[in-house]
């Protein structure tokens, strides 16, 4: 058993994934998106479930499929309730279920609105913390760019951090330059980013009380 991390973050999205595909009505692509409703058939025994989407611009619809030709003890009593009477939570969960929407073959927006929950940085007082991100259905966002807003650095103090091995990757198959995928595990020198973070306060408090120019190298991000 390991300790538990430092801190564990959590991406998590304001609004299930809309589908992007070819709307019969508009004849144009659109976004559908998902609606609290269910659609259940019967089969003799067996059922199939799927969650009903709209185009967004003229209200056609579209069913993803959840479950086909199974039995309702395949799932619980509650939950096959929860399909037949539109339980608005158990919608919302298939709605943000990736993996139902791959099965679907589905195109779905992955630039998704989020906020970031399990706290912040600025609560631990150790010299170096172990850190996860659970990027959830968040699938769009890179980890040095979280990182660096995480830390309140900039690039080039980020960068510099990474170089002197201030940031040590711990999960597998995990680079800064990529997008989180999957739960992401960390370890960050916080000495190191403290230090950075008050060289950059005392350039800012030189540059506000003589009037210098100090350059930073600072540089934009081209994406995001
Ligand atoms: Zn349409």
């Amino acid at each position: 058993m390991t300790a538990a991390p430092d801190l564990e973050l959590r991406l998590v999205a304001t609004h299930p994934p809309g589908v992007l595909r070819r709307c019969k009505r508009c004849d144009d692509k659109r976004t559908f998106l998902p609606t609290d409703k269910f659609r259940v058939n019967a089969h003799q025994r067996r059922i199939d479930v799927w969650l009903i989407y709209k185009c967004r611009v003229c209200d056609v619809t579209w069913n993803a499929t959840v479950h086909t030709r199974i039995l309702p003890s395949d799932i619980s009593e509650e939950r096959h309730q929860n399909y037949i009477s539109n339980d608005p939570a158990t919608a919302r969960e298939v709605a943000f279920d990736l993996d139902m929407l791959r099965r679907n073959d589905a195109q779905f927006e992955e630039k998704l609105d989020h906020r970031v929950e399990g706290g912040s940085i600025d609560e631990l007082t150790q010299k170096e913390a172990r850190v996860t991100i659970d990027p959830g259905v968040v699938t769009h966002v890179r980890l040095d760019r979280f990182l660096k807003t995480l830390l309140g650095i900039s690039t080039r103090r980020f960068n510099e951090l990474v170089d002197s091995g201030g940031v040590k990757i711990l999960s597998e198959m995990t680079r800064l330059d990529k997008r989180m995928k999957r739960k992401v595990e960390l370890l960050v020198d916080l000495d190191a980013v403290r230090a950075l973070r008050a060289e950059a306060e005392r350039i800012a408090q030189m540059i506000e009380q003589t009037g210098t120019r100090v350059e930073e190298g600072e540089e934009e991000d081209e994406d995001q």
